[in-house]
């Protein structure tokens, strides 16, 4: 954050001083929890559905609060009045970027990855000057201006998820903090339910690159034929990354080990290094050229960018987060969030792994997929079969069209069953699993996690 005289911050977000004294600069961080304000910071009072933030208003100043931003007046405490606090927030992070001419926002989106991607990208940024980015998704319109709100003078890159709930959401996160480069990764069937269609979907993920200035960078995933075909819809300079022979950052030769992580030949304008991951699954490749792409153009040497390529990690938990237990039972932890493109990468990871015993996944119901619910769910299932999964553990009866998918493959060797709910899933685990067996646990939230929890538990 930057200091800013509550003149300043009454200025940006069109809002009416009262009982403070307009010189009173906020030196510390803008929050919405009355328990994370810090002296000289600025607390946002919300009008939340269970809790209204105006009700910890005066516990905001006795903590130190130079102020409260809020919607109506509460007695004795210095306010700056707005008709909208989440608008007001939006705004005032607007006014924190315009000041900062030496920060670079970065954004990206997609239907799967933005997390692990935005992870990967702030990873190499970081290695080039200080980094900003939030923790986990934090990518809505409260996260977002909230994430912004703390870069400073002395922050050079803010990394940015936005995601994507209706056309003009990424519009107006970007008009939150513009972006100079924007990351688009792939536009699959998540939130279809919302938009109708997959060209709805490219609609509103391709604001993201419509919002950029004629000096900025589109980096655009050219194995994505939706992706791809945004480069009509920006005035910057384009860079496309993936596996096709026109991609500008491309990966060739890529072999994927038994452990799973991947390894291959980078190919830039500037000659080609190899690299070799140190993350889990294949879909990896397309993540990771996605950063490499943004890193180089942001000046990093392709000596330096393969190394630190190689020595990427995981940042946001239950993405791909594999650990092997003494038993000799490895874990894909994948439980944040699923839909059939994510299902669909996670279940070639398993299928790829080989640790001497059994593929098994665990997957749960698939939310938002709308009139795709029944298809998209049955894919997943014939997929698990066609790629030869040993034991198919379905969990909750929302998710049964997975288990009816895989038992409609003829010649699967492998077997299905559909569980109640997660208990009973770690019940079948405790009494199944053996060393060498590799176990993927999936869903779409719904605690899906617990299943990895007690796996991780009882290795404990
Ligand atoms: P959300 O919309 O919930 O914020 P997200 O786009 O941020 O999701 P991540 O949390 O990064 O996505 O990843 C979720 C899962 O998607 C991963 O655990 C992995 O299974 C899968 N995934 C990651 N990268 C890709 C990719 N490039 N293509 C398809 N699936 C991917
Ligand atoms: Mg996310």
């Amino acid at each position: 954050m930057i200091a800013l005289s509550l003149a300043e911050v009454a200025s940006a977000v069109d809002g009416r001083l009262v009982a403070a004294d307009p010189a009173t600069l906020v030196t510390a961080s803008v929050e919405f929890d009355s328990r994370k304000v810090t002296p000289g910071g600025l607390f946002v009072a919300f009008d939340g559905e269970k809790v209204d933030g105006h009700d910890y208003a005066a516990a905001a100043v006795d903590t130190g609060a130079v102020a409260v931003l809020g919607t109506r007046e509460v007695p004795g405490v210095p306010m700056i009045l707005v008709a909208d606090a989440l608008a007001a927030m939006g705004r005032l992070a607007r006014a924190v970027v315009d000041r900062l001419p030496e920060l670079t926002v970065i954004g990206l989106t997609g239907s799967s990855g933005k997390t692990t991607t935005k992870d990967l990208i702030a990873q190499l940024t970081a290695r080039l000057g200080e980094t900003v980015a939030p923790p986990g998704s934090f990518n809505n319109e409260l996260g977002h201006p909230y994430t912004a709100l703390q870069a400073g003078p002395s922050t050079r890159y803010l990394v940015m998820e936005k995601g994507a709930r209706g056309i003009g959401h990424v519009r107006y996160l970007c008009d939150v903090a513009p972006p100079r480069i924007s990351v688009v990764l792939n536009v699959g069937v998540s939130h279809i339910g919302e938009f109708g269609s997959q060209e709805n979907i490219a609609l509103a993920k391709g604001e993201l690159v419509e919002a950029l200035p004629a000096d900025g960078l589109a980096v655009l995933n050219a194995d994505d034929p939706l992706v791809d075909a945004m480069a009509t819809r920006t005035v910057a300079r384009v860079v496309r990354y993936g596996e096709a022979a026109h991609a500008d950052v491309r990966a060739v030769d890529v072999t994927v080990d038994e452990r799973g992580r991947p390894a291959y030949t980078l190919v830039t304008p500037e000659g080609s290094a190899p690299v070799r991951l140190g993350l889990t699954g294949r879909h990896q490749v397309g993540n990771t050229l996605a950063a490499a792409a943004v890193a180089r153009e942001l000046g990093m040497p392709l000596a330096e960018l393969a190394i630190a390529l190689g020595a990427l990690g995981l940042v946001s938990t239950r993405r791909m987060d594999v650990f092997e237990r003494a038993d000799g039972v490895t874990v894909i932890d994948d439980s944040y969030n699923a839909n059939p493109a994510s299902m669909a990468v996670a279940l070639r990871a398993l299928a790829g792994i080989g640790r001497g015993g059994r593929t098994v996944a665990v997957l749960g119901y698939m939310a938002e997929l709308g009139e795709f619910e029944v298809p998209g769910h049955a894919e997943v299932g014939r997929l698990a079969a066609e790629l030869g999964v040993d034991r198919l553990l379905v969990v909750g009866d929302a998710a049964a069209p997975i288990h009816h998918g895989a038992t409609s493959v003829g010649n699967w060797g492998g077997e299905s069953v559909l569980l109640t709910d997660q208990a009973a899933a770690v019940e079948v685990l405790r009494s199944e699993l053996r060393p060498g067996d590799v176990v993927l646990v999936k869903g779409s939230r719904y605690r899906t996690w617990e299943v990895a929890d007690a796996l991780r538990a009882d290795a404990a």
